[in-house]
C-alpha cells in the first residue's frame, strides 16, 4: 500500500509515519528527514537546500522529485510506503502519480490530518522545549517565524492538493487534534479498510 500523510506542519505526520512503519511494515519516505540529512552531511544538495529550509521555503519541485525517485529504487519501498512530507504541490503530486504507475503501482489512500492551525505554533514551541530538555538540536526551521512562514507556504502551495487527491477518491480525513493514540487508531482503521 502507498499512503501519503496530509496535513500542515506540525500536524503529526511524522509521529503517525513512524506508528505505520512499525505496525505495517512501510517505510516513512520523509523528503524533509532526507533534506536534513543531506544537510548533516554537508553534501552538495545539503549546502544547496540548507539555507531554503531555514526560511522554511519549498526546495525545488525537481530535487525532491528526483530524491524520491531514487528512494522507490531500494528494496524496503516494493511493497509500499508512507509519504510524509511529500507531495507539496501539484507538480510533485502529478510526478508522484507517474512515479508510481512506472512501477506499476499507485497511492492507494491520503490521510488528512485536520488541525486548528493556531495550535501548530504552540506545538512547534512545545517541540523545541522538548528537545533541549532531552538533551538534543532543535530543528533549525521550529522558530515561530519560520513556522508561520511554512504554515503561509502550506496554505498557499499544499493545501490544493486535498481537492487533487478527493478528485481521485483517495482521502480520508482524521481528527489530528485527537490525542497521538486515537489519531493512530483512526488511520488504522483507514488503511484496514482499504486492505480489504
Ligand atoms: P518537513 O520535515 O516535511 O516539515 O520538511 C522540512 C523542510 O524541508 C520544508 O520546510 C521544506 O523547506 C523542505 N521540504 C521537505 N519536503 C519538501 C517537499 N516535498 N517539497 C519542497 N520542499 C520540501
Amino acid at each position: 500500500m502507498n499512503l501519503v500523510l496530509f496535513g500542515p506542519p506540525g500536524a503529526g505526520k511524522g509521529t503517525q509515519a513512524k506508528v505505520l512503519q512499525e505496525t505495517r511494515g512501510l517505510p516513512q519516505l520523509s523528503t524533509g528527514d532526507m533534506l536534513r540529512a543531506a544537510i548533516a552531511a554537508k553534501s552538495e544538495l545539503g549546502l544547496k537546500v540548507e539555507a531554503i529550509l531555514a526560511k522554511g521555503d519549498l526546495v525545488s519541485d525537481d530535487i525532491v522529485i528526483g530524491i524520491i525517485d531514487q528512494r522507490l529504487n531500494q528494496p524496503d519501498a516494493a511493497k509500499g510506503a508512507v509519504f510524509d512530507g511529500f507531495p507539496r504541490t501539484i507538480p510533485q503530486a502529478e510526478a508522484l502519480d507517474k512515479l508510481l504507475e512506472s512501477r506499476g503501482k499507485k497511492i492507494d489512500l491520503v490521510i488528512e490530518l485536520k488541525v486548528d492551525e493556531a495550535v501548530l505554533l504552540g506545538r512547534a514551541e512545545q517541540r523545541v522545549k522538548e528537545t533541549i530538555a532531552k538533551g538534543g538540536t532543535p530543528r533549525a526551521d521550529d522558530t515561530p517565524e519560520t513556522v508561520k512562514n511554512r504554515l503561509d507556504v502550506y496554505r498557499k502551495n499544499t493545501a490544493p492538493l486535498v481537492a487533487y487527491y478527493q478528485k481521485q477518491g483517495k482521502v480520508v480525513t482524521v481528527d489530528g487534534m485527537a490525542p497521538i493514540a486515537d489519531v493512530t487508531k483512526a488511520i488504522d482503521a483507514a488503511v484496514a479498510q482499504k486492505s480489504r
